[in-house]
């Protein structure tokens, strides 16, 4: 037996001369490059005192060695736990003592960062740190060590918007499902080339972008960042795209986006936060492209998928894919709830993590008996099995006793002349418990006043979800995957109705 998830990818590896990866500043990596790096680093990871079942802690720069040492960690058995680059000390405290990894990887100059565990370094250059340059002296293959579908490949730690950040716990099994799944739904093959602007210590630019192009033995090109001009400069190259909403209204602000510019394209995806259907339609229209919408998250990789071949639908996240059940349920029974009606997703499948590392009361809160993971997300599913998101669980806002679902009321704003969007959110009210407030960007040209907002939904919606206030800001609170930080409104707005 050999390295599960490694084996699949090596199978697939078109020839050692094919391309892996290109950066932005004409690095190159190939296959062959590829094999042989992360052999080196396997080695130099055992060397360093890393043994089969150690966390390896990751926080560098983006680069092709950071994706060898990722399959370094694979073939020497270690589970691979990638940290966002913007943790502070304190935050990476937190990290270290909840993982316990045997080593910490981080960018050269940043060895003081942690204390209590060995440290190496590995620079986004290609050549410099401490890992790199012992891997260099190491030979080109490596006896991978024995792991199969059960165990650990990686531990991914949730954003943790509200309280702790919490351990996913990934299997070569979960890993290995969804990215084959993944690549023969979207067609993925070897003449794909990826234009990657994502970071690459989340799932999205990690485990959906990289392990796709891996399990198809395509090739990507690697940008440090969203980055328009090189984004128009380096489409020509690619095939398809990856990205987070906030990549598709950016590129549609942008003149370079026309139909010729994209006319080689075959696939734009988006994930990681809701694609308003008006991005959608207004994509469409100028490229010709309808964009692939897809649903799924730290905990379990992706679960539904729009369609490649049969319609994508705007506004809704697709189908569940093969292998994945998903079902609706109450969320204060768990009853499972007909089509058309709002609550709880949870999700089942291969894809499905192992826990949340060190926290089995957790894991048993949200991992039930019968399979099935509480995703925290509310949504509905129509009579054809499209699903839609509604919003988080904790986003819903009770007010006065009814639940308001922060989407439906974002719809109907977002669809007001003058609109660019909006985020709705519920904060303490002394009536009702909770009180409906909506932060709305508008247009610059636009005079749309808050009286208006409120004049023009009180038409089209019950009375007990119509925000009570309308603020207006220059751009909504988001994260580095687009998400809007609704915890942060909440914070700022608290006061609002006291
Ligand atoms: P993360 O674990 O950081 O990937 O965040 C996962 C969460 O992002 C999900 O639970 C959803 O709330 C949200 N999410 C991911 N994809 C979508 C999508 N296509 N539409 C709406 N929300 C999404």
């Amino acid at each position: 037996m050999g390295s599960y998830l490694f084996d699949q990818f090596r199978q697939r590896v078109p020839g050692p001369k094919a391309l892996f990866i290109r950066t932005s500043d004409g690095r190159v990596m190939d296959y062959g490059g590829l094999l042989a790096l992360s052999a080196r680093l396997a080695h130099a990871l055992v060397a360093l005192g890393v043994r089969p079942g150690d966390r390896v802690a990751v926080q560098t720069g983006k680069s092709p060695e950071v994706v060898a040492l990722y399959l370094a960690c694979l073939r020497a058995g270690a589970v691979y736990l990638p940290l966002n680059t913007a943790y502070t000390r304190a935050e990476l405290d937190y990290f270290v003592a909840d993982a316990e990894p045997a080593l910490f990887v981080c960018a050269p100059g940043r060895e003081d960062m942690v204390s209590g565990v060995s440290v190496a370094s590995l620079g986004s250059d290609g050549i410099g740190g401490t890992l790199l340059e012992s891997a260099a002296g190491q030979r080109g293959d490596f006896d991978d060590v024995a792991r199969g579908a059960d165990d650990l490949a990686a531990i991914l730690y949730t954003s943790g918007t509200t309280g702790r950040s919490k351990g996913a716990m990934l299997s070569h099994g979960n890993l290995a499902s969804n990215a084959r799944v993944l690549a023969q739904e979207w067609r993925f093959g070897p003449r794909d080339v990826l234009l990657h602007a994502l970071p690459i210590y989340h799932i999205h630019g990690l485990f959906v972008a990289v392990n796709v192009t891996l399990m198809a033995g395509a090739a990507m090109i690697f940008l440090p960042k969203l980055d328009l001009d090189q984004m128009f400069a380096l489409l020509p190259e690619a095939t398809v795209m990856m990205g987070v909403p906030t990549f598709y209204t950016r590129m549609l602000g942008d003149r370079r986006l026309t139909r010729a510019a994209t006319a080689h394209m075959r696939l734009f995806v988006s994930g990681s936060a809701p694609l308003l259907a008006e991005t959608h339609r207004e994509w469409q229209a100028r490229t010709g492209h309808a964009i692939l919408e897809r649903y799924g998250m730290t905990e379990t990789g992706m679960n539904t998928s729009n369609l490649y071949d049969g319609p994508r639908r705007a506004g809704t996240v697709g189908k569940p894919l093969p292998g994945v059940s998903l079902r609706i349920t109450d969320p204060l029974s768990g009853a499972p709830l007909p089509p058309g009606e709002i609550g709880e997703i949870e999700v089942k499948g291969p894809n499905v993590f192992k826990g949340y590392w060190g926290m089995p009361e957790k894991t048993k809160t949200e991992l039930k008996g019968d399979g099935f993971f509480i995703t925290g997300d509310l949504g509905r599913i129509d009579s054809e099995g499209y699903v839609s998101i509604v919003g988080r669980g904790k986003d819903l806002v009770i007010s006065g006793g009814f639940n308001v679902y922060p989407k439906e009321v974002e719809d109907q704003i977002d669809a007001l002349a003058g609109v660019v969007e909006s985020a709705v959110i519920g904060v303490p009210h002394p009536d009702f418990g909770e009180g409906v407030a909506a932060v709305v960007v508008k247009k610059s040209d636009a005079a749309i006043s808050e009286a208006d907002v409120i004049a023009a939904l009180k038409e089209r919606l019950a009375a007990y979800k119509l925000p009570k206030r309308v603020l207006f800001v220059d751009e909504l609170p988001r994260n580095a995957m687009g998400k809007v930080q609704k915890a942060l409104l909440r914070e700022e707005y608290k006061g609002l109705y006291q």
